[in-house]
């Protein structure tokens, strides 16, 4: 169990790629804050990390009910994660994010201002407030995770907003990693391509067929094959690795 005392607060942890890494980080052993907009698929999420975690008596699982956009609830959230765990805050995971895809020209202000919202400016809001406690705290082994995607390298059609967005959280996470490294906090991103989430479930069948013909490894991935990337990132094991990316796409687009 890498993750043994260990607190994580898992942003997107009611679905996909975010529930998957609440699991297996509570398998690993580690307490789990569970964050997500969806507050009953947070509840149920923090549910099944009981279930998967081995020493139930070691460990606790919340849920809280915010949206990373909003900077009061987010740093509302953080006073309340501190207040309700016995562990010190040391993993952070920004999975929260949203498409809202269409031709440039015909994608509004909104669904542009919307993306960047949640995905750019609530990765940031959500680290501002974890690293101030972290500091605090005077943890010497955090670890923050950023989920960008490969559409912030390759571009995607329909994405002008999510792949900006998701460009600018890569950028985004190599400064968290240059100013937090002599702080003990190390900071990366992943890749993700096309994962089996609900996400990639409003893609229409005949463009996901297509796309799995150009993936080398012939599939989309289970979000349990991001988590465990995550997971490694977050733990000691990956000790000096920081202000890196890792691409998770079966080889597409590399
Ligand atoms: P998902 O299944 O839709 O999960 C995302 C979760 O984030 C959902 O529970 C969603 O709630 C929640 N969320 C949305 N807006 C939020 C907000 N403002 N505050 C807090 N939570 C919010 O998606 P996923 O595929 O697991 O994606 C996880 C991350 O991986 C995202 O950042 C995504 O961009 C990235 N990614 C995914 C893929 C892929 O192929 N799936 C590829 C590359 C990158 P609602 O469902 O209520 O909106």
């Amino acid at each position: 169990m890498s993750l043994i005392r260990r607190l994580a607060v898992i942003t997107g942890g009611g679905s996909g790629i975010g529930r998957a890494t609440c699991q297996i980080m509570a398998r690993e052993g580690a307490s789990v804050a569970v964050v997500d907009v969806d507050e009953s698929a947070a509840k149920e999420t923090a549910e099944l990390c009981k279930q998967s975690c081995p020493k139930p008596d070691e460990a606790q699982f919340h849920s809280y009910s915010v949206s990373v956009a909003n900077s009061k609830a987010v740093n509302d959230m953080m006073k309340e994660v501190k207040g309700q765990f016995s562990q010190p805050l040391s993993i952070v995971v920004n999975g929260a994010g949203i498409i809202r895809d269409k031709m440039l020209w015909k994608m509004t202000e909104e669904h542009f201002e919307e993306v960047i919202d949640v995905n750019l400016k609530g990765t940031f809001l959500v680290s501002q407030a974890a690293v101030k406690q972290m500091m605090q705290d005077g943890c010497k082994n955090g670890s923050i995770v950023n989920i960008s995607s490969i559409s912030a390298k390759h571009g995607n059609i329909g994405q002008s907003n999510y792949s900006a967005s998701k460009g600018g959280v890569i950028s985004m996470t190599k400064t968290f990693a240059l100013e937090l490294a002599s702080h003990g906090i190390r900071c990366n991103a992943i890749l993700p391509g096309f994962i089996k989430t609900p996400m990639t479930g409003k893609v229409p069948s005949e463009i996901l067929d297509k796309i799995i013909e150009m993936v080398p490894i012939g599939r989309i991935a289970n979000p349990e094959e991001v988590g465990e990337v995550i997971t490694f990132l977050a733990s000691d094991k990956a000790s000096y690795i920081t202000g890196t990316t890792i691409e998770i796409t079966g080889g597409l687009w590399m």
